[in-house]
Parts: structure tokens; C-alpha cells; sequence
């Protein structure tokens, strides 16, 4: 095992060990109410932990699907090497198993001085009352200038009816055919996500596509993560089929002629992926709290998550300006860090003073082999901000077979964890 991934490990498992479970909220008092938008990594985390280690504290688990489909794995669903319902995760267990009150609606405004989220269930709205409030929304896109429409260019970056939507027409791809993609400007969900995407679809066109290219239109600078694993796949394992365009930021779409102009050159596609700059999520805008520098994302407090405008509201996973990756396992593990401070706030104590983080990402390299990446991070008290742990951070070696079995291991390890 790589010396760093041992690391990454060890200071996971040490950083568990001086931990202790927050005491549960007595029985004897009327429960606080936990309203929570957002069954995602984030949202279902937070509800399942604040049951588990919660004692009498009730919990409202908000999303506007039925279930939720994990981004998670979903590149190999493009391709048409998974199906759709593996990534498809129920939250019939938060119900059944955590007692975790799950509402299917849509969140539409937040008023933090009666401490009320309105939420449309099936047509009619209600007025949702909460102690405390957590907000883990995910991304919004920032469509693109010209006549973007994302059913004919899909960005298949939120899972589910976009992910098939690339898949088909992937798979209608033919002879000679060219499929571009755009890599959005840091920071954005998943930040290896789309070279992953991009080896994906490149191993695709190898096996089935006689002749079919894939441009890649990054409006970064360079590769932002896993630089030598996806390095070497665009430069060697790619070469000839892939092209990789740094600095590309995108100026206009226009989706029926599937044509993009950039400011590095204008491109014609037979399939084209328009992968949007994004912000926090929309309810979290709506509610004034994405309120950094860029007004993209919200600054929370990174030893509860409380937004810096309104303590009683949390904000996590994606929508959070922290520094750390917009990744589905850091949304997991800062959604404990969230209920046990919101576990120590109801019994009037102060949250856990050391919480540490970390994510993982595995990416398929080809239909065999997959690299991964990991980084944890912890709290720093004079700066007040999370900072990276620069022992734990580290980019597989090479993409290996092992990678890809360990990756279908990790991902049902965070799916189960978070949802079960
Ligand atoms: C292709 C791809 C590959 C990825 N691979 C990895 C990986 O290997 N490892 C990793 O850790 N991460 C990975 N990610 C990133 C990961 O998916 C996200 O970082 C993670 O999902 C963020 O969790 P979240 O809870 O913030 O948001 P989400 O998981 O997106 O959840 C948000 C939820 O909120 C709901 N919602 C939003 N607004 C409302 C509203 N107003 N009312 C009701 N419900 C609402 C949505 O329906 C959704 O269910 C990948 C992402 C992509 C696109």
C-alpha cells in the first residue's frame, strides 16, 4: 500500500479514536425538530446520525424525488457498464430503520426568524417549524450564454434522467464521430469527476467507436485533480483518440447545432456535454445565505456547519464555501461532524473543538482499471478553518485492477453508511 494512502487511513482511524459519541438528548423533554432539504450524501447522513446518536430529537428528511440517484459510480452508468438502478438509493431504510420522518417535496423559501421552511408536497405547501435546520441542496447550474438547453446537450452532473439522457446518446455514436465535454471552472462538484468522465468515454470509443475522438474543454488552467493518473491517460493510454484543450472557458452554446464557441476556438460535436459552472443550491440562494466572495456558495462555521448569517441553519456537502472538495464522501463525513455539534447544541454544549474530515474519490481509467485520491482535514483554531492534511493527501500510483474492485467496495461502504 502506498506510504500516503497508509496515512490517510491511520489518520482517519486516530482522529475516530479521540472522538466520543455526544450524549443523546434526554427523553424526558420534548423532542427538538430537525428539518432537513436535501436527501443527498449530506441530508441523508445528517438524519441517519442524528437518529443513531440523537436520542429524542425528531427528524424531517425533505427531497423532491422519491429516492436518490448517486452521481456516485454514475460514469459507468454513461457508459452503459452499470445500470441505472445501481445507483438508485432508496431512503425506505432512513424511514424504517432510523425513524427518520422522509417527505417527498419540493423547498421553496426558508424564514429564519419563525424558523420556517414552505415546502410544496404534491401541489400544496406547507409550513415546515424547526429548532434547527439543515440545508444540503447540492449544486445549481449557471447555464451558459446562446440557446443552451440541457435535454438536447445533458450534463448528466445531477444523477438520474440526465444520466440516460447521456447514455443514449453515447451509444448512438457512430464511425468517425466526435463527442466533446466541458470541465467547469473550479470549484465545482467533484473536482476529478469530469476526467474521470472523460477516460470513460475515451475507453468507450476505443472498444466501440471506430475512429471516434473525444475533445475535452477544460476552462481551467490544468488538471485539477489526480494530475498524473489522468496525465498520462490523456497523453499515452488516450493518445490519438483524446484531446485535451486547457483554458477553454466556455462563451456561448448553441445546443441544436451542437456547437460550442470558447476562448480557445469554436467546436462542432455529434455528441456535446455541456458541464455548467455551478453554485450553491437554489434554496440556499433563496434564503441569502451563498454569501462568499463570489455569492456562489455559503461560509459556514466548520465545527457545526451553522451558516455565519443565521446559526440555526446548516449548510453542507456541495453548497458549503469551506475549502474542502465538493465530494459525496466529505459531504458524509462533515454531515457528522454537523449532528453531533447539533446533538451537543441541544444539550447546551459546545461542539467537538477537533473535528476532522475526509474524502475518497475513485475513478475508472478504463473498463478494468481505476486511480484514486484522498485527503483528509482538520480544524485549525487560529485560522478557524479546516485545513488539508498534507500526510493524507495522495493520487493512486497507477490505475489498477485492484483500484477498480476496492472502488465498487468503497462506494457500496459510503452508499450503506449514508443511507441504510
Ligand atoms: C460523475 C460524478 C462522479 C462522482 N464521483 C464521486 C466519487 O467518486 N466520490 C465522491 O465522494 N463524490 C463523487 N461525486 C460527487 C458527489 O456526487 C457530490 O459531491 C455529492 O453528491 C454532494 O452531496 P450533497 O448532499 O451536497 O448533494 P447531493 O448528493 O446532490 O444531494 C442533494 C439532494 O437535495 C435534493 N434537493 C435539492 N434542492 C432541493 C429542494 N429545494 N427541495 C427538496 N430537495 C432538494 C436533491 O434532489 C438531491 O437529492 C461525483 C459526482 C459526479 C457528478
Amino acid at each position: 500500500m502506498n506510504s500516503n494512502r497508509r496515512d490517510f487511513l491511520q489518520f482517519a482511524a486516530l482522529a475516530a479514536a479521540g472522538w466520543a459519541f455526544p450524549k443523546a438528548v434526554s427523553a424526558a423533554t420534548t423532542p427538538p425538530h430537525v428539518v432537513v432539504i436535501g436527501g443527498g450524501f449530506g441530508g441523508a447522513t445528517v438524519a441517519k446520525y442524528l437518529k443513531l446518536w440523537g436520542g429524542n430529537i425528531d427528524v424531517t428528511l425533505i427531497d423532491r424525488a422519491a429516492s436518490h440517484y448517486a452521481c456516485i459510480l454514475s460514469n459507468l452508468v454513461v457508459t452503459g457498464a452499470l445500470p441505472m438502478d445501481r445507483i438508485n438509493l432508496s431512503f425506505d431504510s432512513l424511514k424504517t430503520k432510523r425513524g427518520v420522518n422522509v417527505v417527498q417535496g419540493e423547498a421553496l423559501s426558508v424564514d429564519p426568524s419563525a424558523k420556517e421552511v414552505v415546502v410544496n408536497v404534491g401541489g400544496t405547501t406547507y409550513a415546515y417549524a424547526y429548532d434547527k435546520l439543515v440545508l444540503a441542496p447540492g449544486i445549481e447550474f449557471i447555464n451558459p450564454a446562446g440557446n443552451y438547453n440541457d435535454q438536447l446537450t445533458p450534463h448528466a452532473w445531477k444523477a438520474g434522467p440526465q444520466t440516460l439522457l447521456l447514455k443514449n446518446q453515447l451509444a448512438s455514436m457512430t464511425k468517425g464521430q466526435t463527442f466533446v465535454m466541458t470541465i467547469p471552472k473550479a470549484p465545482y462538484r467533484c473536482p476529478p469527476g469530469p476526467y474521470e468522465r472523460a477516460c470513460s468515454v475515451a475507453d468507450y470509443l476505443k472498444r466501440k467507436v471506430k475512429n471516434g475522438k473525444i475533445i475535452v474543454l477544460d476552462a481551467n488552467a490544468s488538471i485539477q485533480a489526480e494530475p498524473i493518473n489522468f496525465g498520462n491517460a490523456f497523453t499515452k493510454t488516450y493518445k490519438g483518440i483524446l484531446t485535451y484543450v486547457p483554458n477553454a472557458t466556455v462563451n456561448e452554446v448553441d445546443s441544436s447545432a451542437k456547437k460550442i464557441i470558447t476562448a480557445a476556438g469554436t467546436f462542432n460535436a455529434n455528441v456535446l456535454n455541456v458541464i455548467p459552472n455551478q453554485r450553491a443550491g437554489r434554496i440556499v440562494t433563496a434564503a441569502g445565505l451563498a454569501n462568499d466572495a463570489t455569492g456562489s456558495w455559503s461560509t459556514v462555521n466548520p465545527l457545526n456547519y451553522a451558516s455565519t448569517v443565521h446559526p440555526d441553519i446548516h449548510i453542507l456537502g456541495d453548497s458549503q464555501a469551506t475549502g474542502q472538495p465538493k465530494s459525496g464522501h466529505m459531504a458524509n463525513s462533515q454531515a457528522k461532524v454537523c449532528a453531533d455539534a447539533i446533538i451537543r447544541a441541544f444539550n447546551g454544549e459546545e461542539p467537538d473543538p477537533n473535528p476532522v474530515t475526509s474524502s475518497a474519490c475513485f475513478s475508472p481509467i478504463t473498463s478494468t482499471t481505476a486511480a484514486w485520491l484522498t485527503a483528509s482535514f482538520q480544524y485549525d483554531p487560529v485560522s478557524k478553518t479546516m485545513k488539508r492534511v498534507d500526510a493524507s493527501f495522495a493520487e493512486a500510483a497507477k490505475p489498477t485492477s485492484d483500484g477498480m474492485k476496492q472502488m465498487f467496495q468503497w462506494a457500496n461502504n459510503i452508499f450503506a453508511d449514508s443511507f441504510v
